[in-house]
């Protein structure tokens, strides 16, 4: 861990962070209902660094009530699809002017580089923003021609309307705070939908910064609405809620499960879901080897392995597994933990004591189920919550390292022999959120890329996103797709339309 003393953030920033932080409904900043608040904490020393109130049933009532009226009357609905690409647009160019800001904030508040984060994380947001800033003029329908067996010689005219869902739920993770609110906001107000954000109890700073750039680019009133608060009230409260109409969920499985089920119980809200992940790297014999080992250290470390992506099982071809592991633990022990707001940190702490138990308690089960960590496997000796990024070998199929998310810097490494094999272990998950394949043969690599059963497949690279690339899973982990234009389909809905001619 890096000894030396992190700067400190800019003076804006820390004006920012020591704001009474309240709830954002109907366009006003207010307390929550029964005055509660709660503590925001900088994973990288374990200090209180903020206070945000802490938002419950009551809370999110209101807000939806305020989403609610902002999507029936009032100016949204009355604007015109240029006007909400625009002041999409806005907000984007907005949140170019605070770069730095929001990179500062990202790193207290989650842990992570701030370089990381003012590369990554806030420009993709931005990117984001105004891809979806284009769409909002051109959600269209179609016209269908029709014939009616039983109406004889009538003529008619059919035609669709794309119309928003209405008031929309988002609850978000904690592992891309600023990044997951984009996703989340930018397709449901490019199709002209009104959002109660319920952001992560780990990570609210980020998305309330950008709460107030919302308001500074003249979304009217209730448009978007922001709660804090904790999961089984705040995001319990929402996903139940009889007058919301779809909830959008990142975060867990299992939590994913109570979100459907709530609907279930309650109005059937439409629900899309992007969940967890084990997804398989998988690199072929006549593979790169230099270019595959980096793409691998890369694939598990980035953002400390907190990602629902993250190249987690890494099967390697038995001529060069040795080689691999040895590479990929070297990359690993290259890595400079320490403070996200140290310049020369490559690796935070991870987002909580919790996480940081949780990553531990698998490297434990992994040690008592016979892996051996190759480098790494333990927390770092600090007051933050670092993890010491790991390689582990000697794992068999049933081990739980290989079969559950660990959402941690932790990969485990499988040799294989042939295609076959590796196809069918690789698949062998109840996840399918992503996949990579290193090989020179092209038309191998394309092969495979089509019998993995994964939302997204990388080839020769990992963690590539695009605002325009939809992404999202197979099987458990998840329903629908986000980004891209699949991402208006999840905020819009079809009404078909007839009219008799003749
Ligand atoms: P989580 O699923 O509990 O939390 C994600 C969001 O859901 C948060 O905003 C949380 O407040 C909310 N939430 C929690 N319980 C809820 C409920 N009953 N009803 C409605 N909303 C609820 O995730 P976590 O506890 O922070 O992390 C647990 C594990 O989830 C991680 O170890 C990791 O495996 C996985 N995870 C995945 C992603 C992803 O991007 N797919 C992100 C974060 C965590």
């Amino acid at each position: 861990i890096l000894t030396t003393t992190a700067p400190v953030a800019r003076p804006e920033t820390q004006a920012f962070i020591d704001q009474d932080h309240q709830l954002l409904i109907d366009g006003q900043w207010v307390p929550a209902v029964n005055g509660k608040k709660f503590d925001v904490v900088n994973p990288a020393d374990g200090k209180v660094i903020a206070q945000v109130a802490e938002g419950g049933q009551q809370d999110v009532n209101n807000a939806v009530a305020a989403a609610r009226k902002a999507f029936e009357s009032g100016p949204w609905p009355a604007m015109t699809a240029s006007e909400r690409g625009k002041m999409l647009w806005r907000l984007a160019d907005l949140m170019e002017q605070h770069i730095e800001e929001f990179a500062e904030i990202e790193s207290l508040d989650n842990g992570k580089p701030k370089a990381v984060a003012a590369a990554a994380d806030v420009p993709l947001a931005i990117d984001l923003f105004r891809y979806m800033a284009g769409w909002a003029t051109k959600i269209e329908g179609t016209t269908i021609p029709i014939s009616v067996p039983y109406l004889d010689g009538a003529e008619f005219h059919s035609y669709t309307l794309r119309e928003p869902v209405g008031v929309v739920g988002q609850i978000i993770p904690w592992n891309f705070p600023l990044l997951m609110a984009a996703w989340k906001l930018g397709p449901a107000l490019a199709a002209g939908c009104t959002v109660v954000l319920k952001v992560a109890e780990e990570t609210p700073l980020s998305a309330l910064r950008l709460a107030h750039l919302v308001q500074e680019a003249g979304f009217p009133p209730g448009v978007v609405n922001v709660i804090t608060g904790f999961g089984e009230t705040a995001g319990a409260a929402l996903s139940a809620h009889p007058d919301v109409d779809k909830v959008a969920f990142t975060g867990s499985t299992e939590v994913g499960k109570l979100i459907v089920k709530a609907a279930g119980e309650t109005n059937l809200k439409k629900i899309s879901l992007e969940l967890g992940g084990k997804s398989p790297n998988i690199i072929m014999p006549d593979a790169d080897i230099p270019a595959a080992i980096a793409g691998a250290a890369n694939a598990i470390f980035f953002n400390h392995g907190q990602c629902c992506c993250a190249g987690s099982r890494l099967f390697v071809h038995r001529q060069h597994f040795d080689q691999v592991v040895e590479g990929v633990a070297e990359e690993a022990k290259k890595i400079k933990l320490g403070p996200g707001m140290h310049p020369d940190s490559n690796m935070g702490p991870m987002v909580s004591q919790i996480q940081q138990d949780r990553v531990c308690s698998y490297l434990d089960i992994g040690a008592k189920e016979g892996a051996t960590a190759v480098c790494g496997g333990k927390r770092a000796e600090s007051e933050g919550y670092f993890v010491e990024p790991t390689v582990l070998i000697d794992t068999h199929p049933n081990m739980k390292v290989i079969q559950e998310e660990i959402f941690g810097p932790v990969v485990a490494a499988v040799a294989f022999d042939d295609i076959e094999e590796v196809i069918a272990t690789a698949n062998d998950s109840i996840y399918g959120l992503a996949a990579a394949v290193w090989t020179k043969d092209i038309s191998l690599g394309h092969r495979i890329a089509k019998r993995i059963k994964a939302g997204t497949v990388w080839m020769n690279c990992y963690n590539v996103f695009d605002a325009s690339l939809p992404f999202g899973g197979y099987k458990q982990s998840g329903w629908g797709r986000e980004m891209g234009h699949e991402a208006i389909q999840l905020y819009t809905q079809t009404k078909a339309v007839t009219l008799q001619l003749k």
